[in-house]
């Protein structure tokens, strides 16, 4: 079973004698409207033609996804706002994915160090916001520091649940609270 593969083009399964390996380039048009050409290796089998694979691969969705970034919204108490703002780089540097979430202003800007939404009366509105956000993403990640989720996240966890949007916390992913807690502690 280990040696089978599936043809890349009709989806019917192979022996190792049975495909071929070929180099195509597909145009592929992304989700913004943008085309490029792209370099696929794909396994064809022997009644399959290249030109119809080529052609086939240009349409299919999953490819202008693969070379997409993921939209990631992070979710979490305004308390948590550093620590957002750490996992946001790390995401959009070690995964080539595009973060929305709330804002860590420069330390000018305001002495109210969480809730500022709160004190700009502006909290609904932002709650609002941050629904519309989430409907943009593939995925949410909750910064569930030390396990505490608050109730506007929980609307949020179980807003992207009801729409089938991915769901990642900060607690699973122990590769982030190990990286920022050394960062931290070097201060
Ligand atoms: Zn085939």
């Amino acid at each position: 079973m280990a040696d089978r593969k599936l043809c890349d083009s009709c989806g019917s399964v192979m022996w190792p004698s049975e495909y071929t390996q070929c180099s195509i380039q597909a145009t592929v048009v992304s989700r913004y409207g943008d085309s490029s050409s792209r370099d696929f290796t794909i396994d064809l089998c022997r009644l399959c033609d290249i030109k119809v694979a080529t052609a086939l691969y240009s349409a299919l969705p999953h490819l202008a996804m693969a070379i997409e970034p993921k939209v990631i919204v992070l979710c979490g108490s305004s308390r948590f706002v550093d620590i957002m703002a750490a996992v946001a780089w790390m995401i959009e540097r070690d995964e080539a994915a595009i973060t929305m979430g709330l804002h860590l202003l420069p330390q000018w800007y305001t002495d109210v160090k969480d809730h500022l939404a709160e004190a700009e009366g502006v909290a609904d509105a932002m709650d609002e916001l941050h629904l519309r956000k989430i409907d943009l993403a593939d995925e949410i990640f909750v910064i569930n520091m030390n396990g505490y989720i608050g109730e506007s996240t929980s609307r949020e966890i179980q807003y992207a649940k009801n729409r089938g949007i991915g769901i990642r916390y900060f607690e699973n992913e122990s590769h982030f609270a190990e990286q920022i807690l050394e960062k931290i502690r070097l201060q």
